[in-house]
């Protein structure tokens, strides 16, 4: 990586800002999920490991530029004080400050010893964090030394915690989780193990449109299913019924479909497929076998099984693996099955790097019990589609050049 990690940086006795991707779900006040706090735990021990005074700054949902009790880090500050090592941070070390900048802020940053760690509010209380707001950026950076982002999941957007801040700080370094994710990406993208393969599901071919044109000349094999699935089969002229299709997208369907036959490359579409005639648990449920037409009044929900079994052949050939979307309605039972198998595949190929990103995928990895043989699990559903479209990250952009 081109970019200073924390491990460049001079952190004892230094006030450490990291931005960290907090955003939790939340009922009354309770934590429900604490993986996201769990991720960043190696980088907030690290910086404290080396005598930082850290402070954290996140943001929390979407509370619109105002404070919003509902939308609170505070519960969050007292889930890390039991999440970290108890020798590294006994509990009294974890502060939290009730706003992310101003008077109280730059007190309790500056009375911060070596080892203890303050938490702000949420950043997203203030319309300045989303507008990238210099003075709000600025305000933030003064309370500290330097700047760590360790928010992979929100450095595709320019915030003033995520860029701002960057301009006003001696230096901007990638905390281990950031690192870790632009490292899996990166290795994927630009020196991938062969057969490198891509997997694109999900709903709307329009929202990966980007990713299959930058992958489409750098993987072996592009294989597609989900509902997106059913444009591109449309555009080969078959009968998809009422399966979703975006017909304004065929001819870029059929462009891609070409570009992908001159370069000769795999490219692989469901040939089989689980039909019914509404998206509804006990509605009736039939399988299109390959070489059918799907019947005018019903739609394509799941993969059928020669589909499952030709994908899974593939990824078992694979050595690195790229996993975005379901391969079905998967969050309704008689939908999932595509998808289950199509997780249970990629764990099963000990020998790939296999990476999963996107809410779904990351969703169906882990309700079908296979999370732990998923090399790389990504935080970042929005800024890992970015970083395979090959766009830059604006929050990656703006951290210190190591050289
Ligand atoms: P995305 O956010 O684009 O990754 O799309 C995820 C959504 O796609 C999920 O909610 C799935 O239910 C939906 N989906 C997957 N396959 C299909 C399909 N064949 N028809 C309609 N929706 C689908």
């Amino acid at each position: 990586m081109s970019k200073l990690s924390i491990r460049d940086l001079p952190l004892n006795g230094n006030r450490i800002l990291t931005r960290v991707d907090f955003n939790v779900p939340l009922d009354n006040g309770l934590v429900m999920d604490d993986t996201r706090i769990r991720e960043t735990l190696p980088t907030i021990e690290y910086a404290l490991r080396h005598g930082a005074r850290l402070i954290l700054t996140s943001h929390l949902g979407r509370p619109k530029g105002k404070p919003n009790p509902r939308m609170s880090l505070k519960p969050v500050a007292e889930r890390l004080r039991m999440m970290l090592d108890k020798e590294l941070a006994p509990g009294e070390n974890v502060g939290f400050c009730p706003d992310c900048v101003g008077v109280e802020a730059e007190e309790m940053s500056g009375k911060l010893e070596k080892g203890q760690t303050l938490l702000l509010e949420n950043l997203r209380f203030h319309a300045e964090e989303e507008a990238n707001d210099e003075k709000f950026a600025k305000q933030l950076a003064n309370l500290a030394d330097y700047y760590v982002n360790d928010a992979f999941g929100t450095a595709h957007r320019a915030h003033a915690s995520t860029v701002g801040v960057t301009k006003f700080v001696q230096k901007s370094a990638a905390g281990l989780l950031m690192e870790k994710e632009l490292e899996y990406l990166g290795r994927a993208l630009h020196h991938p193990e062969r057969p490198f393969i891509a997997l694109l599901g999900g709903a709307k071919v329009s929202d990966k449109i980007g990713v299959i044109q930058n992958l489409l000349n750098k993987v072996d094999a592009l294989i597609i299913g989900g509902g997106m699935a059913y444009t591109f089969l449309k555009a080969m002229n078959q009968q998809v019924g009422k399966s979703l299709v975006e017909e304004d997208k065929l001819d870029l369907a059929r462009h891609i479909l070409q570009d992908a036959k001159t370069r000769k490359l795999k490219f692989l579409l469901p040939v089989d497929h689980i039909v019914a005639e509404k998206i509804d648990a006990n509605t009736t449920v039939t399988t299109v076998d390959s070489g059918h037409p799907i019947p005018a009044n019903m739609m394509a929900l799941d993969i059928g099984p020669k589909t499952i079994e030709a994908f899974a052949d593939e990824i078992s050939r694979a050595r690195t693996i790229v996993w975005n979307g379901p391969m079905g309605v998967f969050e309704v039972a008689p939908f999932a099955k595509g998808t289950f198998k199509i997780a249970e595949a990629v764990a099963e190929n000990a020998a790939a790097i296999s990476i999963v990103g996107g809410g779904d995928s990351v969703a169906a990895v882990h309700a079908a019990g296979v999370a732990e043989k998923i090399k790389h699990i990504s935080t970042g559903g929005g800024a890992s589609l970015e970083f395979l479209e090959g766009k830059k990250l604006p929050g990656v952009e703006a951290l210190t050049e190591k050289h």
